[in-house]
C-alpha cells in the first residue's frame, strides 16, 4: 500500500478524533477521503465525517387530506 505521507496526505485534524474514515499509518492518522483534513473543518463540518453531523430538522407539516379538500372547495365557491 502506497504511504499516505508520500502522497502527500496531511494528516487528520482535532475534530476528525472519532471518524471512522480515519487510518494509521507509522504512527499518524490519515484521512482515507481528505489529503487535507483541515480544509474540510475550515468551512464547517466536514461532510464525510462519520462522527459528527449536521442536526437535520425534519418537519412534518401534518396535512388532514379530508380537511384540505374541503378548504380547496370552499375557497372555489368564494
Ligand atoms: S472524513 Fe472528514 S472528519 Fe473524517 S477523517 Fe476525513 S476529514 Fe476528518
Amino acid at each position: 500500500m502506497e504511504s499516505f505521507s508520500a502522497a502527500n496526505f496531511k494528516p487528520v485534524v482535532e475534530k476528525c478524533a472519532g471518524c471512522d474514515r480515519i487510518v494509521e499509518q507509522l504512527g499518524n492518522q490519515y484521512c482515507q477521503t481528505y489529503m487535507n483534513p483541515e480544509a474540510k473543518w475550515r468551512l464547517g463540518l466536514c461532510n464525510f465525517a462519520t462522527h459528527a453531523k449536521p442536526e437535520i430538522v425534519v418537519t412534518k407539516v401534518r396535512l388532514n387530506p379530508l380537511k384540505a379538500a374541503k378548504r380547496a372547495s370552499a375557497s372555489k365557491k368564494k
